[in-house]
C-alpha cells in the first residue's frame, strides 16, 4: 500500500496519469498539458477550514462549560468535534481524498452541520441570522460544489484502467 500511486484523469483529454502529489501548482497532463486542479491540496484545504472549525468549537466548548456546566448541546458540541476530526484525519491519511467516497461523505456532513448549527438553527429556534457567518459558508458551498465536480471528473473508472 505504500507504494499505491493515484491516477487519475485530465479534464481536457480524458488522458489517464499519475499526478505529482509533491507539487503544490496544478497538475500538469503530460499528454495535452491542461492544468487540472491539483486535488490533493484543495483537499488538504478544506481539512485546513476543518481545523478551524475544530479549534472554534473547542473554545465554543471550554467558554459553555464554563458557563452553564455539562449539558446536552455542549454534549452535541463535543459530538460534532468528534466528527470534525474524524474528518480531518481521513483527509490527512487518504492519499486520494477525491476518490474516497467516506472522506468526501464526511465533507458533506461536517459543512451541512456546520450549516444547520451556525445559521438555520439560531435563525429558527431564536430568530437570528448570523450574517457574517452566513457570508462565509456562501463562499464556502460553491467551493465544495466545484472541488466535488472537479473530483468526480478525474476520477478513473476501473474500465478506464483496463483500456489504459
Ligand atoms: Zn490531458
Amino acid at each position: 500500500m505504500s507504494n499505491f500511486a493515484p491516477v487519475i484523469k485530465c479534464k481536457k483529454c480524458g488522458g489517464t496519469f499519475q499526478p505529482d502529489l509533491k507539487t503544490k501548482g496544478k497538475w500538469i497532463c503530460p499528454n495535452c498539458q491542461a492544468k487540472n486542479a491539483n486535488l490533493k491540496r484543495h483537499y488538504r484545504s478544506v481539512a485546513d477550514l476543518i481545523i478551524l472549525g475544530l479549534i472554534a468549537t473547542v473554545i465554543f466548548i471550554l467558554i459553555g462549560f464554563k458557563q452553564r456546566g455539562l449539558d446536552f448541546g455542549l454534549i452535541l458540541t463535543a459530538a460534532h468535534a468528534v466528527l470534525l476530526l474524524v474528518t480531518i484525519v481521513f483527509v490527512y491519511k487518504s492519499k486520494a481524498p477525491w476518490e474516497d467516497t467516506t472522506t468526501k461523505t464526511l465533507i458533506w456532513v461536517v459543512f451541512g452541520l456546520a450549516l444547520s448549527f451556525n445559521v438555520f438553527i439560531p435563525l429558527l429556534t431564536i430568530g437570528i441570522l448570523n450574517i457574517p457567518v452566513l457570508v462565509i459558508y456562501t463562499i464556502i458551498f460553491p467551493y465544495l460544489f466545484w472541488l466535488n465536480a472537479q473530483a468526480n471528473k478525474c476520477i478513473v473508472t476501473s474500465s478506464a484502467t483496463g483500456v489504459n
